[in-house]
């Protein structure tokens, strides 16, 4: 691994592969924040508004990789990330830092047939919608060598928001982005499905979000509470306990089954209870119920 420092350390030329929105957002505020940005998708047209903002359109990856000290990918998933990568030609100079969604495994495995190719590789993932890159509200995380962090940092932090890194192993920045699509995932479902059901019954949307919101506003409380009860390994049911929740649910799945609306993410759920009351945890708390969903002969 060889550490770099930028030409001047303070304005990188940062090459910005991939013009999808999120792409898009990041080389606007790479130019934003006054960095010679250098930019290539694989389909034309998308670079219009780039270039009558300053970005050099750059005819290929190689050309675009040659000319940037930073080169961030944004693309749909690991594959195309991978297609892009096999388009360098040649390393490039400075880091390779791969900002496309995707899971831990296939973030290592990039990682690793990117060193074996002499790239110096960081690992990315953005937790927050295009419209906040360049703003306070963005967040990316990040994994891989604290190096190639540090020397990419003057191109990342014109992002905005936070710029974290979580360590050296190149997977961690996705396994907390599939974690937190995985909450995002089922919140989202769980949303679609409560306005169905309120629906069914005849409850004005607008009627039913005014109260909807206060089940949102119970999870950061009960984020913590899972952190601290999963660290300690002890479930006090101090609010609610297991066993209540499948009583909950089971009145869920009879109103939503009675008005023909799809019951299959709440019996989902139900399993999962039914497994943990079976083993003995009907008394405890929720949290116990993230204990539960791996089955016990799982290595
Ligand atoms: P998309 O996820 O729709 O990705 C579109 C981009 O991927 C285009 O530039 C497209 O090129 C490119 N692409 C697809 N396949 C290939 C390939 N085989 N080779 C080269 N390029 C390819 O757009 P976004 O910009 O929204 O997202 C990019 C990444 O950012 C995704 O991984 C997404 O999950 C992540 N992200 C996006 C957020 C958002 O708010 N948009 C929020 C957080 C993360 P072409 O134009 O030629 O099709």
């Amino acid at each position: 691994m060889t550490h770099r420092n930028h030409e001047d350390n303070t304005s990188p030329t940062v090459a910005v592969l991939g013009l999808g929105p999120m792409g898009r957002a990041l080389a606007a505020a790479s130019l934003a924040a006054g960095h010679p940005t250098v930019v290539w998708n694989r389909t034309p047209g998308r670079a219009t508004a780039l270039v009558a903002a300053g970005a050099v359109l750059a005819p290929t990856v190689a050309d675009a990789a040659r000319r940037a000290s930073v080169v961030i990918a944004c693309v749909i998933n690991y594959q195309a990330a991978r297609a892009v990568l096999s388009s360098l030609g040649s390393p490039p100079r400075g880091p390779f830092v791969n900002l496309s969604s995707g899971h831990a495994t296939e973030a290592r495995d990039l990682a690793t047939w990117a060193a074996q190719r002499g790239v110096d590789y960081l690992d990315g993932a953005i937790l927050t919608p295009a419209p906040t890159i360049g703003t306070p509200a963005a967040t990316i995380l990040y994994s891989g060598p604290r190096d190639l962090f540090d020397d990419s940092l003057p191109a990342l932090e014109s992002f905005g928001g936070s710029s974290v890194h979580l360590g050296a192993d190149a997977g961690t920045a996705a396994a907390y982005e599939m974690a937190l699509l995985d909450l995002f995932t089922m919140s989202v479902g769980g949303l679609a499905h409560a306005f169905a059901l309120a629906r069914a019954e005849g409850i004005p949307p607008a009627a039913f979000a005014r109260f909807a919101r206060g089940i949102g506003d119970l999870l950061p409380d009960m984020a913590d509470r899972f952190a601290e009860q999963l660290t300690s390994g002890t479930f006090a049911a101090d609010i609610s306990s297991i066993a209540s929740a499948g009583s909950a649910v089971t009145h869920v799945v009879d109103a939503a089954a009675a008005r023909g609306i799809e019951t299959g993410p709440l019996r989902a759920v139900q399993s999962i209870i039914d497994r943990a009351v079976a083993a003995g945890h009907g008394g405890d708390s929720y949290a116990r119920l993230a204990e539960s969903l791996v089955p016990a002969d799982h290595p």
